[in-house]
C-alpha cells in the first residue's frame, strides 16, 4: 500500500472548529500554555507504554529509555516535541485529533465565559490540550506510532488549524510520537533556549521524564560540549525522596504540577510508610476548588496511584472516599503486584488498607489546619466545608471524627463566627443533656424563628443550621460525645415545669384545630413561644418544613402534611380569637395564624393569593374605624 493511497483529508468534527477559534482567543495572552500540554501528553503517553509494557510481552524492553525531547529551530521556525511513548494508530490518531469527545480541552470549552480574566483563572486550573498548539503555530504536523504496531503503520497529521486536516500513513521507524510545530511570525520570539528553557522548568519542573533541550542548526553546538544532555526538569519523583531534602518551594512546585491550581496548597503531609506494607503518601489540601467540584461529584481526579514509581491510575475512589474528593496527591506503593489489571487490582485489600491510612492522615491534615484556625482555615472551610460533611453521612467509622471538624452558626455567635459541637458542649448548664439545633434556608430565618423564643428566654444556645445537606446531616448525627441531637422545630420539647392548660385553654386549642380542619394535627398551648403568636411542629421523627421543601425543589412529590401547631396563650392575637364569638372571623384568623407560622417557618403556602386576600379583608376591617377624610 503506497502512501498516497492512504492519504486523505478530512474535517474536524464541528465542535472542534469552534473550540479552536474560541481557544486562540482565549489563550492568547497564556501562550506558554501551549508547551505544557504537549509536554504533559508526552508524559501520559509515555506513562501507558510503562503501564502496558506490564502485561504486553510485545512491549518488554520498548520502555527502557523513556524521555521527552524537544528540538528547536530558530532558522527554520519551528518547536518539535518527541517522545518514545505509546503512540497512536490511524484510528487513534483520528479518535482523538479529529474530535474533541474525550479530551481535558471539552471541559475548557464548557466553562470558557468569554470574562477574559475568568477564562485565565480557568486555564490555570486543568488541561487546555493539544489545540492550545494552534495559539503559536500556524500549522502543527503529528507523526507517530503505536510502540506495539510494525513501522510501516506510521501516521501523518497535518493541519493548519482550519477546518480540516490531512492523514497519511508512513514508515516510522521510532515508536511514539513527534509533534512540529510551525509557529507564526509573531510567535518566533519562542524560540530561544533560555525562553524555553524558563517555560520548561515553570511549568513542567516535576513531569517524572528527563525532558532534553536541544538547539538545531546552530552552529556554536561545539562550544556548549555536551550541555544539551543534561535533562532540564528535576525528572526525580519528589514523594520518593526524603523529606529532609525538600523545601517548601519544591512542595508547592510540585502541587502545581500536579494540579494546574496557581494558588498554594493550604497544607500538606508527607510520608514515607514502613512497615507491613511500605508506600509514599503525599497529601495537599488545597486552598480553593476547581470550578466543577461541587457541581460534578464524578470529574475530580483526587490522587494518583503509583507502584514503585509507575503511574498505574487516577483513583479518586480507590484511595479516598468521596467526601475527600477535594484532597490531592500521590501514593506510590512498594508492594502492590505491577502486573495486574487495575480491575482486579481494586479489590485489593492491600489496597483498601492503603486507603483507610489515605483518610486517617487526610483527617489529621484538615485538623491540624483546623486547630491552627485563621484565614488558612477560613478558605478550607469555605471551600470544602460542605463536602466534608457529606462525611457525616457517608462514613460511618469516622462520623464522629469528622463532627468535631464541623462548625456552625448558633444563637449565641456573633457576626460570621462559627461554634464547634465541642465548645457548644462546654457551654451547656450542668442540667441540658441535648444539643439543640435548628434548620432553616438562612441565618435570617433561623436566627428570627419563633421557635427560638423560649430558649432565648431561657439562655439556652441552639444551632442554626443553614447549609442544605444540613437537614441530612442531622438525620445521620444523632448523637456527639454522648449527647443527642434534636431539633427545637420538631416533638415535644420538654423544657421544665408545664401547667396544666386551663379548661377554657384546651377549648381555644380545640376550637382552632376545628376551624383549621384536615390542614392541622394537634393544636397545643406551648411553652416554645414568648413572642410569636403560634408556631409549626414538625412530628419528632417527621420531615421539618425545611426537609420538605428541599424534598419538593428536588421534585419530590409529598403527600400533604399536616403538622402540629403551638399557640401562646398569651400573646394578645391569641387573647383576641378566644373572645371572637363570630365564627368565620374566628376561621380567618386560625388560617392566618397557621399561614404565618409556615412563613416564619421559611416554608411555602398551598395557597398564598388567599392569605393575601384574608390579611387585606381583616387590615380593611381594622382601618375601617378610621375613614380617611374624603371631601
Ligand atoms: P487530554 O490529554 O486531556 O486527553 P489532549 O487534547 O491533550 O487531551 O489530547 C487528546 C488525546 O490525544 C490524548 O488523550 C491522547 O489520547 C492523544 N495524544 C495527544 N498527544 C499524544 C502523544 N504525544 N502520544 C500519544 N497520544 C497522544
Ligand atoms: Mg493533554
Amino acid at each position: 500500500m503506497s502512501s498516497s493511497a492512504t492519504a486523505e483529508t478530512r474535517s474536524f468534527d464541528a465542535e472542534v472548529h469552534q473550540l479552536l477559534k474560541l481557544m486562540v482567543n482565549a489563550l492568547y495572552s497564556n501562550r506558554e500554555i501551549f508547551l505544557r500540554e504537549l509536554i504533559s501528553n508526552a508524559s501520559d503517553a509515555s506513562d501507558k507504554l510503562r503501564f502496558e509494557a506490564l502485561t504486553d510481552d510485545a512491549l518488554k524492553g520498548c520502555d527502557d529509555d523513556l524521555g521527552i525531547r524537544i528540538e528547536f529551530d530558530a532558522a527554520a521556525g519551528t518547536l518539535t516535541i518527541h517522545d518514545r511513548g505509546i503512540g497512536m494508530n490511524r484510528e487513534e490518531v483520528i479518535e482523538n485529533l479529529g474530535t474533541i469527545a474525550r479530551s481535558g480541552t471539552r471541559r475548557f470549552l464548557e466553562g470558557l465565559s468569554g470574562d477574559q480574566a475568568k477564562d485565565a483563572q480557568l486555564i490555570g486550573q486543568f488541561g487546555v490540550g493539544f489545540y492550545s498548539a494552534f495559539v503559536v503555530a500556524k500549522q502543527i504536523q503529528v507523526e507517530t506510532r503505536r510502540a506495539n504496531e510494525p513501522a510501516s503503520n506510521g501516521v501523518r497529521w497535518v493541519s493548519e488549524g482550519e477546518n480540516e486536516y490531512q492523514i497519511e500513513t508512513i514508515d516510522r521507524a521510532e515508536q511514539g510520537t513527534s509533534i512540529t510545530l510551525s509557529l507564526s511570525d509573531e510567535h518566533k520570539d519562542l524560540l530561544d533556549r533560555w525562553t524555553l528553557r524558563r517555560i520548561i522548568r515553570h511549568y513542567s519542573n516535576h513531569i517524572a521524564f528527563p525532558i532534553k533541550l536541544i538547539e538545531l542548526g546552530d552552529d556554536t553546538e561545539d562550544d556548549r560540549g555536551d550541555a544539551s544532555d543534561e535533562p532540564v526538569n528535576e525528572s526525580k519523583a519528589l514523594w520518593a525522596r526524603p523529606r529532609s531534602e525538600l523545601k517548601d518551594e519544591d512542595y508547592q512546585a510540585f502541587y502545581q504540577s500536579l494540579s494546574n491550581d496557581l494558588q498554594p496548597p493550604l497544607q500538606w503531609a508527607h510520608h514515607h510508610v514502613e512497615g507491613n506494607q511500605r508506600y509514599s503518601l503525599l497529601l495537599y489540601l488545597p486552598a480553593q476548588a476547581p470550578f466543577d467540584l461541587l457541581i460534578n461529584r464524578d470529574t475530580v481526579e483526587g490522587l494518583k496511584l503509583y507502584i514503585q514509581r509507575v503511574f498505574i491510575m487516577d483513583a479518586a475512589e480507590q484511595l479516598l472516599p468521596r467526601y475527600l474528593r477535594f484532597m490531592r496527591g500521590v501514593v506510590d506503593s512498594a508492594d502492590l503486584p505491577l502486573n495486574v489489571s487495575r480491575e482486579i487490582l481494586q479489590d485489593s485489600p492491600l489496597l483498601k488498607k492503603i486507603r483507610a491510612a489515605v483518610v486517617k492522615r487526610s483527617l489529621d491534615l484538615i485538623e491540624k489546619v483546623t486547630e491552627a484556625g485563621g484565614e488558612s482555615w477560613r478558605q478550607f472551610y469555605d471551600a470544602f466545608g460542605g463536602i466534608l460533611k457529606e462525611g457525616v453521612i457517608e462514613d460511618f467509622e469516622q462520623r464522629e471524627r469528622i463532627a468535631g471538624l464541623l462548625r456552625f452558626a448558633s444563637s449565641q455567635t456573633e457576626g460570621d463566627d462559627l461554634t464547634s459541637l465541642e465548645a457548644y458542649i462546654s457551654r451547656m448548664p450542668e442540667d441540658q443533656d441535648t444539643i439543640w439545633y435548628l434548620t432553616a434556608d438562612s441565618f435570617k430565618v433561623a436566627k428570627n424563628s419563633p421557635h427560638l423564643e423560649s430558649f432565648k428566654a431561657r439562655g439556652i444556645e441552639v444551632l442554626l443550621l443553614t447549609d442544605r445537606i444540613d437537614e441530612w446531616l442531622t438525620g445521620h448525627l444523632q448523637t456527639y460525645q454522648g449527647k443527642s441531637l434534636k431539633s427545637v422545630a420538631k416533638g415535644q420539647l420538654d423544657l421544665g415545669e408545664r401547667p396544666e392548660p386551663s379548661s377554657e385553654e384546651a377549648q381555644l386549642a380545640e376550637r382552632i384545630k376545628a376551624a383549621l380542619a384536615d390542614r392541622v394535627g394537634e393544636v397545643r398551648p406551648s411553652q416554645r413561644l414568648t413572642e410569636s403568636p403560634a408556631c409549626i411542629v414538625a412530628d419528632e421523627h417527621g420531615l421539618s418544613v425545611q426537609m420538605q421543601k428541599l424534598m419538593r425543589q428536588a421534585g419530590q412529590t409529598l403527600p400533604d402534611s399536616t403538622p402540629d401547631l403551638d399557640i401562646n396563650l398569651k400573646h394578645p392575637l391569641i387573647e383576641r380569637m378566644a373572645a371572637e364569638p363570630d365564627t368565620e372571623r374566628f376561621a380567618a384568623l386560625a388560617e392566618l395564624i397557621m399561614d404565618q407560622a409556615l412563613l416564619a417557618e421559611g416554608g411555602e403556602l398551598a395557597d398564598p393569593a388567599s392569605y393575601v386576600q384574608r390579611v387585606n379583608a381583616l387590615l380593611l376591617d381594622a382601618l375601617g374605624a378610621a375613614q380617611p377624610n374624603v371631601d
